[in-house]
C-alpha cells in the first residue's frame, strides 16, 4: 500500500518551461498515469481501477507561470457502513502559482504589512528547465479522497449482533436502540 508521505513515481509528469514559453499564452498537455499500488488514506485503502487522467494547463506571464491541474480517476474502497466494495469517482481541480520572483519571508511580511496577493505562490529558480508537477498531482488527488464512503445513501450497514448486511436481509437479530448511555437519564426523567 502507498502512504500519502511518498509520491507514487508513476505519478511522475515534468513540463519543460521552454515548451511553455514555445506555446504563447497557453500551454495545454495531457496524461494518463497508472498508480500501481493502493493508496492508504483515512485508514482504508483505495485499489485503484483505472489510470488517473491527468490535464495540465499552464499560463505564462513575467516572471509567474499559473497551473491548473484537472484530474479524474476511480477507485474501490469498502463502504464505511456495510463494508461492500464500493465505486467511488475523483474528480480533482487545482490552481498553482508558480514565481521566479523572490518571495518575502514570513519575517519580512510581518514588518512591510500585507503582501501584493502571491503569498501562496510556490518559488522556483530562474533558470530551471523543467517544473516538476507530480507532488502538485498527488496532492490534488489526496484531497479529494473522501474520509468516507457509503455504497448508497440508505445504506443500513452490519447487524451489531450477528454482523450480517442489513441491505441485504433483515436477521431479526433482537437490538436495543437505546444508547445504554441514555439509559440512566431516561430513568431519571420519568
Ligand atoms: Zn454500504
Ligand atoms: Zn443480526
Amino acid at each position: 500500500m502507498k502512504n500519502i508521505e511518498s509520491i507514487p513515481g508513476e505519478l511522475r509528469c515534468c513540463i519543460l518551461l521552454s515548451d511553455i514559453h514555445k506555446s504563447g499564452e497557453q500551454y495545454k498537455t495531457a496524461a494518463e498515469l497508472a498508480l500501481s499500488e493502493a493508496v492508504d488514506y483515512w485508514g482504508q485503502s483505495y485499489v485503484p481501477e483505472e489510470p488517473v487522467r491527468v490535464n495540465i494547463t499552464a499560463n505564462y506571464a513575467r516572471s509567474d507561470i499559473a497551473v491548473r491541474v484537472e484530474l479524474s480517476c476511480g477507485f474501490r474502497v469498502p463502504c464505511s457502513r456495510c463494508l461492500e466494495e464500493t465505486r467511488l469517482a475523483i474528480n480533482g481541480d487545482m490552481r498553482y502559482l508558480f514565481t521566479m520572483r523572490r518571495l518575502p519571508r514570513a519575517e519580512e511580511e510581518r514588518a512591510g504589512g500585507e503582501e501584493d496577493g502571491y503569498i501562496d505562490a510556490i518559488e522556483m529558480e530562474k533558470f530551471q528547465a523543467e517544473l516538476d508537477l507530480s507532488p502538485y498531482i498527488w496532492e490534488t488527488l489526496i484531497l479529494n479522497l473522501p474520509e468516507r464512503v457509503l455504497c448508497r445513501e440508505e445504506c443500513k450497514g452490519l447487524c451489531p449482533i450477528c454482523g450480517c448486511s442489513k441491505n441485504a436481509r433483515e436477521c431479526g437479530c433482537m437490538t436495543d436502540e437505546t444508547d445504554p448511555r441514555l439509559g440512566a437519564l431516561k430513568n431519571f426523567l420519568w
